[in-house]
């Protein structure tokens, strides 16, 4: 059976941007490592956008807005974001740039195969293909197993879920310099539903009909609901050059609890999707830098995680929203009406200080806060 000091079960962003980190650092030359995915990541399955303040993965930003708009059915507000700025990455963009950055590198396989079990024998681990089985010493796993969530009750699942359409219009109605994070204009419905655009040019933009509630909804309901949108743009002819869909978990349930010595979860499998939010991208960035330093004089991946305080302000968030999924709207109007709209990303980033967080926090509706609070402590 060969064997490989590192195997990656899934190596979609994850994966991609941990191995990216070890090849940075240097420090990976004399490790053999596999990465395993049932897809051959050749596909432009995702667009993925994240706030930054710095000029990491340049080389692959497709579009960068300095200002965004957040909206309400009583208020539009054009946010200034700085320091930040709102960014663009294709997904193939980024799958071809680092499998590119592999392909210099002759101690990093990649194998196009289906996982179907994986397990930490003690001193290695096991990993089983459908057609193949491996040894290694490590495993990376980014395999989300859905039904961890689902069989418990003490974390709700929220689910961040969405349709969006790659449009080009006969009219130039976009703003190609403001990016529309949150428009809850649309109609709530009893949910947290609103619709998010990201333009390219004056006639080009994907829009994507988003929901944070439990259950998905029939395709028709989003697609409806985008040509409503569309409709009430202006825009009276368009085309339809590509669509994404994809529903994100959004909760704190600990995914770190299920790592042992030598296997960790990585990604939104480990729990680094951001629960209030579903963004996952920039906590990628920052987790892949973290694992690959912690390697250099750690081998037991149960001390990787550490739980602080923003995992309790996001349970309690999620309690809030899952006990009653109408109020999103008023929660995000809340943060961004009169907040500075950097804080409130750098809290979302988990960058702020116990003084900024109370700013923060002062802006949500106390009752439904105090009432999860509650129930949580007792
Ligand atoms: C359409 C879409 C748009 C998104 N946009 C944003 C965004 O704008 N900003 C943001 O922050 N987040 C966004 N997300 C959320 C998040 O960033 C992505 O889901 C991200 O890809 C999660 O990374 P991951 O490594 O955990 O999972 P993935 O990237 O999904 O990687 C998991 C990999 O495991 C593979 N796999 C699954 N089962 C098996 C198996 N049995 N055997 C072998 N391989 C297997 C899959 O093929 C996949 O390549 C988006 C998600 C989707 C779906």
């Amino acid at each position: 059976m060969k064997h490989y000091n590192y195997i990656f079960t899934g190596t979609g962003l994850a994966a991609l941007l941990t191995v990216y980190e070890m090849i940075l650092s240097n420090k990976i030359e004399d490790k053999t490592i596999l990465l395993i995915d049932s897809d051959a990541k050749k596909t432009n399955d995702r667009t993925w956008c994240f706030w930054d303040d710095s000029n990491r993965l340049e080389e692959i930003i497709s579009k960068k807005w300095d200002a965004t708009l957040f909206a309400d059915e009583n208020f539009r507000k054009k946010l200034d974001i700085q320091p930040y700025h709102y960014k663009m990455i294709q997904g193939l963009d980024l799958y071809e740039f680092i499998f590119n950055q592999i392909s210099k590198h002759q101690n990093i396989h990649f194998l196009q195969e289906k996982v179907i079990d994986f397990s930490d024998l003690g001193n290695h681990c096991l990993v089983k293909t459908e057609e193949t089985s491996f040894t290694c010493n490590k495993v990376f796993n980014s395999i989300f197993n859905l039904t961890l969530v689902t069989s418990q009750k003490k974390y709700p699942l929220l689910q961040q879920h969405f349709i969006g359409w790659f449009i080009k219009s006969k009219e130039p109605v976009f703003d190609e310099n403001t990016a529309t994070f949150m428009d809850f204009s649309v109609n709530q419905k009893g949910n947290t539903r609103f619709m998010y655009v990201l333009p390219i040019s004056k006639n080009e933009a994907l829009l994507e009909y988003t929901l944070f509630s439990k259950d998905l909804l029939s395709k028709n309901e989003y697609e409806d609901e985008i040509e409503l949108y569309i409709k009430n743009l202006g825009i009276t002819e368009y085309e339809i050059v590509e669509k994404e869909q994809g529903n994100i978990p959004m909760t704190s349930y600990p995914f770190w609890e299920n790592n042992s010595k030598n296997i960790i979860n990585i990604g939104s499998s480990g729990g680094w999707t951001k629960a209030s939010t579903g963004f996952t991208f920039k906590n990628v960035t920052k987790k892949s830098k973290q694992l690959v330093k912690f390697l250099e004089t750690e081998s037991d991946f149960t001390k990787f995680h550490k739980k602080d305080k923003f995992w309790f302000y996001d349970l309690l968030f999620i309690d809030v929203l899952f006990q009653d999924n109408s109020i999103g709207s008023e929660l995000f109007s809340g943060l961004f009406k009169d907040e500075n709209s950097g804080l409130i990303l750098k809290f979302l980033d988990e960058e702020t200080s116990l003084f900024e967080d109370l700013k923060v926090i002062l802006k949500c509706p106390k009752a439904p806060f105090m009432k999860a609070l509650f129930s949580r402590v007792f």
